[in-house]
């Protein structure tokens, strides 16, 4: 089935991001976490891909153990830089046995520690290319990323926002955003990309600040900006880790329901594996 096929509902699709466990670590450390998971009955759950880097097949097997075992659709992230067309096509043929029928499409982060990397001398250059690919191998539901603050190597949000509209026309399905800590970014982003003709879905990713020594290397990975609410909050408990997790919960559920009584198609929430607060944020929202 493809995912797009359950938005549209009532009540916003509740989506779960995971990541597989480091290649040192047993795959079934992930499935302890699942099997809470799925208690929340999200409509999917999507598995990150190392981009140029270990645990690739992890993904592909977790993702398919999603389907199997647990009946849950589930997302196979796929990124395609520093990957070969010939590669690509060996794991959309993975996917394709394993019967995952939904792909996020992604680039991929450029690789920071090789200075000899050049972009122009890869296969892929853009996640585009890869959406162009996938479809042309077989019938895929596809997914891709949106930045509401603005994609880290784009210098101007118009570009940015030009390439989104012309990514989406090469078929996304819908798109899943990077986190953002503040509402007000997402509903001026969803207000530019419906005048440029953007129609899809496109799902608020949430990110919940669960410690504040994670914050600083979220915020120079995703771009996303900090309001002053949450900068306070990490002020007054940043040395205080059990009440800042719990004014973290706090926070993300509150900007979900903002989001719930803004009608957004579904709510993604990166879940950083971690089950038991993630399923606290749910239940406040009433998602569960
Ligand atoms: P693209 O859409 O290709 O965009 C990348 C940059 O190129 C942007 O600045 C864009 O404006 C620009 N661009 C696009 N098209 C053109 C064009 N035609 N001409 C000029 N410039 C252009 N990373 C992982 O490694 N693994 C994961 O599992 C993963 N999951 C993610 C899930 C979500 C929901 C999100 C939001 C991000 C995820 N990422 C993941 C991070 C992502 O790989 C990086 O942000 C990456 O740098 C960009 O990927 P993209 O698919 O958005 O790229």
């Amino acid at each position: 089935m493809k995912i797009i096929e359950l938005y549209g509902g009532e009540v916003p699709l509740l989506s779960l991001e995971i990541f597989p466990p480091k290649a040192d670590y047993p795959l079934d450390t992930v499935f302890e976490t699942l099997d809470h998971l799925i208690d929340l009955n999200p409509g999917f759950i999507s598995v990150t891909y190392g981009a140029g880097g270990s645990n690739q097949a992890r993904t592909v097997e977790i993702a398919a153990r999603i389907k199997k075992e647990y009946g849950i659709e589930s997302l196979a992230h796929l990124t395609c830089v520093r990957h070969t067309r010939a590669e690509v096509d060996g794991i959309l043929d993975e996917l394709i046995k394993e019967e995952i029928n939904n792909i996020l499409a992604l680039r991929g982060d450029l690789p920071e520690d090789d200075p000899n990397f050049d972009i122009n001398q890869q296969e892929y250059r853009y996640a585009f290319e890869l959406i162009k690919d996938i479809h042309k191998k077989a019938e895929f539901g596809i997914a891709a990323a949106a930045y509401p603050n603005g994609h880290t190597e784009c210098l101007r949000l118009k570009d940015d926002l030009i390439n989104l509209k012309h990514k989406v026309d090469c078929g996304v399905d819908f798109l899943i955003t990077q986190f953002f800590f503040d509402n007000r970014i997402y509903y001026d982003f969803m207000d530019k990309i419906t005048s440029i003709q953007i129609n899809c879905p496109v799902v608020p990713g949430i990110m919940p600040v669960l410690n504040a020594r994670q914050i600083k290397r979220m915020l120079y990975l995703s771009g996303a900006s900090i309001p002053g609410k949450l900068l306070k909050l990490l002020d007054k408990y940043g040395d205080d880790p059990a009440n800042m997790e719990k004014a973290g919960i706090e926070y993300a559920s509150s900007q979900v329901q903002d989001l719930i009584a803004n009608k957004v198609p579904g709510i993604h929430l990166y879940t950083m594996n971690k089950y038991r607060q993630i399923t606290e944020i749910v239940k406040n929202v009433g998602l569960a």
